[in-house]
């Protein structure tokens, strides 16, 4: 019962430029060892100037709030949670523009609501559930101006996890690379909170096709004399854009594939499609693509602000303009690879302006894999004989990419 009085002392606000944070913070210690929290039930009323929230859960949860600007969103950060009803279920409206929950690390969950105004928490609490059984969470807000709600998030005195900026672009392109290996830096696109797309029935989700093929991948290369493979992320967890692009950077990767299977509005389109990076979108579909992607960061909650700042330097330009013709060499080795055994889309290489594809010195290409718009990409996605093809035939892509022998030996000269 000592948690519900302390909580309930801590979290109610009632000065706006007080960063609010809940008194079991300190206890963060102990968190790893307890259950996961079990949230069974969201309630939403919301109007145009305000909004009431109310979660059910099975025991008084610790919890954090936070705001993150452009667009203006209230971040709920929570202990590991298992949610039992997808975010999906809650429909948003008034002020609300959106509710998404899910996984962001181990032990840690989170839920953002991106707001159509920009709000102030006049109220937080956890107090105990009907009948005394577990706990409600309510978090009240009203509407306020942009100006009032640009002090509150500057007022702030937290720096997102989730945020972590990459090292130095040029301490990276100097820094020597190890051994003769040839090392692939395999991601799975989306994760945790960022489900990416659906199939129209609900059964498939993007973030599930696109680990299942990212394990096999590894697995195929892993087998194969002279390559080393590993995963940006290998369970259901949020990974930020720049962050991937840094996990394979620092680890001196030769070579990057970040594998998808998105939706369109279109169902007849089905088929493979090989991105590679480029300021101007190759068409417009592809733009609209590149767009959605590179929301992932924003719909997780993360600060446009905590983007790397580009760095312009000769040497950078010069790199990024021999990584890009080397990623346009792999993306046909690919398509060579799959022509007569995977289906393609007309124009299978296409480019943009993808976020995940920006590491200057790793020749880098998105795989779209297939549609899940599509009813008979999808039934191909989830055939594990045909996951495995789709392995082996990229393994035979790098493979040929890498023997071509203008394939980089190495990065930065
Ligand atoms: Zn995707």
């Amino acid at each position: 019962m000592s948690g519900f009085g302390r909580l309930l002392l801590a979290v109610t606000i009632g000065c706006a430029s007080v960063p609010f944070r809940d008194a079991r913070a300190s206890e963060t210690a102990t968190a790893e060892e307890k259950p996961a929290l079990v949230a069974s039930d969201v309630r939403l009323t919301a109007a145009r100037d305000q909004m009431a929230l109310e979660m059910d859960f099975d025991q008084p949860p610790a919890f954090t709030l936070h705001y993150v600007d452009e667009p203006p969103r209230l971040i709920l950060d929570l202990p590991k949670t298992v949610f039992t009803r997808p975010d999906t279920a809650v429909k948003s409206h008034g002020i609300v523009k959106s509710v998404r929950y899910g996984t962001m690390s181990e032990g840690q969950a989170r839920m953002v609501i991106t707001l159509a105004e920009p709000l102030r928490v006049t109220h937080s609490e956890a107090v105990p559930g009907a009948g005394g059984k577990g706990a409600v969470l309510r978090i009240d807000g009203e509407k306020i101006t942009p100006d009032a709600f640009r002090a509150l998030v500057s007022a702030q005195t937290w720096a997102d996890p989730q945020a972590e900026k990459p090292k130095d672009q040029l301490a990276l392109l100097s820094s020597p690379v190890a051994g003769d290996r040839f090392l692939v830096a395999v991601d799975a696109g989306h994760g945790g909170i960022d489900t990416g797309a659906t199939s129209p029935d609900g059964e498939t989700v993007e973030k599930d096709i696109t680990l299942q093929f990212a394990r096999a991948l590894v697995d195929e290369l892993n087998a194969r004399p002279g390559f080393e493979a590993f995963l940006t992320r290998d369970k259901d967890e949020f990974i930020s854009l720049s962050r991937r692009v840094a996990i394979a950077r620092e680890r001196r990767a030769n070579l990057f594939i970040s594998l998808h299977a998105d939706k369109l509005r279109q169902s007849d389109i089905r088929g493979a499609t090989v991105y590679t990076i480029s300021d101007r979108a190759s068409d417009t579909l592809s733009a609209s693509l590149a767009e959605r992607e590179n929301l992932s960061d924003e719909l997780a909650g993360i600060a446009a602000s905590d983007e790397p700042e580009e760095v312009a330097d000769i040497l950078l330009d010069l790199t990024r303009r021999e990584t890009q013709a080397f990623a346009v060499t792999f993306a046909d080795h690919i398509i060579e690879s799959f022509r007569g055994q995977v289906e393609l889309i007309n124009n299978p290489h296409r480019s943009a302006g993808f976020i995940v594809l920006g590491a200057p010195e790793i020749p880098s290409v998105l795989l779209e894999l297939g549609f899940l718009s599509n009813r008979k990409d999808v039934e191909a996605l989830t055939d594990p004989e045909r996951q495995k093809l789709i392995a082996r035939l990229l393994g035979d892509a790098i493979d040929g990419y890498r023997n071509q022998g203008t394939a980089k030996a190495g990065q930065g000269g």
